[in-house]
C-alpha cells in the first residue's frame, strides 16, 4: 500500500504511466502518426492527448480494457494491484498486463 500510494498518488500518475506504457519512446498520435509532445488538457483526470498540428484526439486507454470505463484510472489501477500483486508487497508487472498493455 505505501509503495503504490508513493507510485500513483492520483489518476494523473496513473495516467503519466499508461502514457509511458504505451509510448515509450514519446507521444505518437494515432491519426496521422506524427511524433511529438502532445497537447494536455487541464483536468488531471483526463485520459486524452492531442496531437497539435492535426487537432485529433488520442486516448491512453484506447485499445485496453479501460477504454470505455469511467471508472477512474487510481481505483482502476488499485484494483488491478490488489488482485495481483498485494501480497508481493510492491507495484510489479501486473498493472500493464491487467489493461492489455
Ligand atoms: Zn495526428
Amino acid at each position: 500500500m505505501p509503495e503504490f500510494q508513493r507510485v500513483f498518488p492520483d489518476d494523473a500518475a496513473c495516467a503519466a504511466y499508461l502514457e509511458h506504457l504505451r509510448w515509450p519512446a514519446g507521444f505518437v498520435c494515432a491519426h496521422c502518426g506524427h511524433q511529438e509532445e502532445p497537447y494536455r488538457f487541464p483536468s488531471r483526470s483526463s485520459v486524452v492527448l492531442r496531437y497539435p498540428a492535426c487537432k485529433k484526439n488520442t486516448s491512453l486507454t484506447m485499445g485496453t480494457v479501460l477504454q470505455s470505463s469511467h471508472t477512474p484510472l487510481s481505483t482502476w489501477f488499485w484494483a488491478a494491484y490488489l488482485l495481483t500483486d498485494a501480497d508481493a508487497g510492491h507495484v510489479g508487472p501486473a498493472i500493464p498486463a491487467a489493461v492489455g498493455l
